[in-house]
């Protein structure tokens, strides 16, 4: 059986945390996931200059490596993400499309010089992939400061919001016409 989301992971990130975020993703999206770590190609995202990853060519890079026949799919990586007009993103997805990145990078508190704390890491990491996807069902963000497709600028604002979608997403998911094969 095909499943529906694809879990890419290319971070240091063990697959035993992302299989607990995996089960979110399934209640959330009310589909079938599964978790690979296959190779997945960063380079071609790369730029010197900045030192960090264009996040829309890996979305592109990610789409091309991957077999048609997945449905939708989501990187986890571990390299910062930016796109030219933004310092830095925590991740991307494209709107009502197949394909999200997230990065672990910006999450963690030692990122800021804070003793580390794993726990909310994922918490963060769990929120940011539920956003992601919520974009490739064709949610846009949204305003309450609850919501998960609420945006985040800052890790605080991430702790601020909840990881469900709110019942106005929730019904706009509900709408939305997605037939895995
Ligand atoms: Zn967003
Ligand atoms: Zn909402």
């Amino acid at each position: 059986m095909v499943s529906a989301i694809h879990i890419l992971n290319a971070s240091d990130i063990g697959n035993d945390h992302l299989e607990l975020i995996a089960r979110r993703v399934q209640e959330t999206f009310a589909t079938t996931t599964d978790i690979s770590d296959r190779p997945f190609n960063l380079s071609r995202a790369y730029d010197s200059s900045r030192g960090q990853y264009n996040s829309t060519v890996l979305l592109a890079e990610l789409l091309n490596s991957s077999p048609p026949a997945e449905n939708k799919l989501i990187a986890v990586v571990d390299v910062d993400l930016y796109i030219p007009v933004l310092t830095f993103v925590f991740g991307e997805a494209q709107l009502n499309g197949r394909a999200a990145v997230v990065s672990v990078q910006r999450l963690s508190n030692e990122f800021y010089g804070l003793p580390q704390d794993e726990k909310t890491t994922f918490r963060r990491l769990e929120k940011e992939i539920v956003h992601e996807l919520g974009h490739t069902f064709g949610l846009f963000h949204c305003r309450r400061y609850d919501c998960v497709m609420r945006s985040s600028t800052y890790v605080e604002e991430i702790d601020l919001k909840g990881v469900e979608p709110c019942e106005s997403c929730r019904t706009a998911l509900k709408g939305v016409r997605w037939n895995p094969s």
